[in-house]
This record gives C-alpha cells, structure tokens and sequence, in this order.
C-alpha cells in the first residue's frame, strides 16, 4: 500500500500537513510505504528529513508521486488541476468541502477518485478520534480570542493597580459549537466575564460548566437536526432573538460569532444596525467568514473597521496554527487510515456507518446524497 503525503500550497494560505513524522511512525507496518511530496512539512515547521528520519521516502517530483500512490492524503480540497494529477482509482483521504462545493466532489467522481470527506466523519463516539471539524475547530475557537484580545484596545481580566481598577472585558460567543466552546473556555482563561448563546438548549450546561452565563431565549421551534447539529431557524424565530441579542452585543467588548448550519449559508446574527449600536474600539471575530459570515459587514478574509468596531473575518485560523493543527489532524486522518485498510486494500464495506457517511465518491459514482441533491438543484437552476 503505498500512501502519498501532498505538498499543501502555502502560497494560497495552507500550512498544514496531512501526517507528521510522530504520527508515520506509529502507523508503520511492513506492508505500508509512505512517500512523502517534497517541503510537504514545510509549512509546519517540519523538514525532509524528519519525514525520512519516520521512516517515509520523500519524492521531488509530485507526477511521480502521485502517479504510484494508492492513498493520497491532504488537508484542502484539491483544486481542478490537481484532481487531473490524480491516477483513477487512487483514493484520496482530505477536507473536500461536499455540501458547499459540490462539483468538486462530481469532479472527482468523473476521475474515478475514491475519495473520502474528514467533514463526513459522524459526530459519534466510535469515531471521535477521526472527527477533523473538531479538532480543526478547537484550534479556530483558541485562536479566534487571541485575535480578539489583540485587536481590542482594553484588558481582558480585571486588574486592580495603584493606578486604578480596571474591569473585566465582557466577550459574548454566539454559537457554542466545539469552537464555541473553547473560545469560552479560552476567554475565561484571560480573565474576561463570558456570554454565549446558540439555538441548541442542550449546550447550555455546557456553557455553564465553563463558567459563562447562557442567554436564555425560547425560540420555540425544534432546532436540532440529525447528528445533533443545528436547523436552519425560521426568520420568526430570528426575529425573536435580535431584541435580546443586540442588546448583549452592544454591551460586548469582543464578539465572537461560530454558528453555522452544515450545507447552508451561515445565520446572520449580527447586523449592520447591531455594529452600529457597539462601542467603539469593540471587536467581531467571525468564525463563520468562510460561509458567508454571522455578521452582515464581515469581508471573508480581511480585518475591516466599521464605525469604529474592528471586524475581523478569518477563513483559516487551524492554518495559521499549524504545528498543532497538523498533529491533530493527522491523528485523525491516521485512525481512519487504519479503519480503512484491512489486508493491504481499502476496506470499502458501506455497510459500516463510517466508511458509508466518509466515503462520497467511489466507482465513478457520487454517494452522497446531498451532494447529488445539491448538484441536481444547481442543474435545474442554470
Ligand atoms: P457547527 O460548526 O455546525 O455550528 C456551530 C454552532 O452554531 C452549533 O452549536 C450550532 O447549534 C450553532 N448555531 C447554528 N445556528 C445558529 C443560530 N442561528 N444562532 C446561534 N447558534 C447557532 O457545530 P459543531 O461545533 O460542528 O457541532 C455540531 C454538533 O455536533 C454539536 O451538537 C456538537 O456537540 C456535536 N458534536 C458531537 C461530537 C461527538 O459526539 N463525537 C463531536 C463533535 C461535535
């Protein structure tokens, strides 16, 4: 089995790597070979030579590299181009974006990819030790306050000087989501006073247990989906929250904004009308940049200021942490690796709930049914 490490393209913003050397080394086993691109580890500070040191071999020439592979892993999608690089039948293990780029996934099916989705992997326990969006989304929870904490003008904690007292800064989180979650917990570290809201009533001992307050709002609606993530909320339902929520985002030093609902276009929480209704010298970190934003004047991708509030609109933050977040996701892409190769060849049993939910094209074939539905929906329309 030979399982190809891609060079991710640092030049659009990817730093991360699909497996560190640590991680090869406790997956070798005589029939695995692994052949790692050329600089691959660059990015996350990782050279050649720790990969050869693991026990891979490194290869200059990515034709070659590939052109041998039975596995290739990566972090991004693929572009066009590097999907025509691909040999049919290789399987491809990476972050492939199904619902929200769907004729990538229809390009891959027509190369005769078998490739796998980390955003597929089922939010259960068996298969918390591959779930990628958590991992990944840790880390943009972490950072997304040190963001926040750098840009605003204050302290974070309360700090009693001889000069004077100086209060707490009140953060309020909306969605409390995995990256939710740890932006409470990172901004309670720094010593701010915690608010968080989301639409699901389970997180909130959750919120709770990390000592911030929840916004308590009946929406009264159902608004949990499968899998346990959230439904799109009726415009009636959001209508009964912006009352409540402007009021807690014009009290907000940060904000910070991680709701989104799989497959459609992040929830506008924030409005240009609530920006407007903040301090000055406040901040928005919007978590949510990459699909469409939470707040109505995030620009994906830039830090703007608008009337006096600084918006920051990231779209990669796992990347600009990509020592850790290549060891955890390599941990994740290993351990599907490992449930996925059985006696030298992949395992393709769809009767297995992973294999049959990671799993979205195969045999030329789409799998996904969403990703059919969302293709068949983009025929009708054009
Ligand atoms: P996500 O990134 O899809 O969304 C982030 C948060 O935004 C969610 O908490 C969601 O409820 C919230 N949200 C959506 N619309 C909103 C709105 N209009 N207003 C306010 N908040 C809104 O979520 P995620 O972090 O990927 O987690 C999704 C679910 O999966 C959660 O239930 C989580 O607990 C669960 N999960 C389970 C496991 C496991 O069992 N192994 C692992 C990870 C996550």
């Amino acid at each position: 089995m030979k399982i190809a490490i891609a060079r991710e393209a640092i030049e659009v913003g990817e730093r991360r790597v699909a497996l560190v050397p640590a991680t090869i080394q406790r997956l070798v086993q005589p029939d695995w070979h692994f052949l790692v691109e050329a600089k691959a580890g660059e990015g996350s500070y990782i050279n050649d030579q720790d990969y050869s040191d693991a026990g891979a071999a490194v290869v200059a020439d990515r034709a070659e590299l590939w052109g041998h592979a039975d596995v290739i892993l990566k972090v991004a999608p693929p572009s066009q181009a590097e999907i025509e690089q691909m040999c049919p039948g290789t399987a491809l293990i990476s972050f492939l974006n199904p619902l929200g780029d769907p004729e990538l996934i229809e390009a891959l099916a027509a190369r005769q990819i078998t490739a796998f989705s980390m955003e597929l992997i089922p939010r259960t326990s068996r298969a918390q030790s591959m779930d990628a969006l958590s991992s990944q989304a840790g880390i943009a929870g972490y950072k997304a306050v040190l963001l926040g904490a750098a840009a605003l003008p204050k302290f974070f904690p309360m700090l009693t000087t001889a000069a004077g007292t100086i209060r707490p800064a009140k953060v309020f989180v909306m969605g409390a989501g995995v990256a939710g979650l740890q932006a409470i917990a990172t901004a309670r570290r720094l010593g701010a006073i915690v608010e968080a809201f989301d639409i699901r009533p389970a997180v909130k001992e959750e919120v709770q247990s990390l000592g911030a307050k929840f916004v308590d709002i009946d929406l009264g609606e159902d608004t949990v989906a499968e899998g346990g993530y959230a439904k799109e909320v009726s415009e009636a339902a959001q209508a009964k929250t912006q009352a409540v929520l402007s009021d807690r985002i014009a009290q907000a030093d940060v904000v910070i904004t991680t709701a989104q609902v799989p497959g459609k276009r992040a929830p506008i929480l924030v409005t240009a009308a609530m920006v407007e209704g903040m301090q000055p010298g406040s901040v928005i970190v919007d978590l949510a940049a990459n699909q469409g934003g939470n707040c109505e004047v995030t620009e994906p991708g830039k830090d703007i200021n608008y009337h006096g509030i600084t918006i920051i609109g990231p779209t990669n933050l796992p990347s600009s942490m990509p020592v850790h977040a290549s060891q955890l996701y390599a941990k994740n892409v290993a351990t599907l690796l490992e449930y996925l190769i059985k006696d030298n060849g992949l395992n393709l049993d769809f009767e297995d709930d992973i294999v049959d939910a990671t799993c979205v094209t195969h045999g030329g074939e789409i799998r996904n049914p969403r990703v059919k539905a969302a293709l068949n929906i983009e025929v009708q329309v054009s």
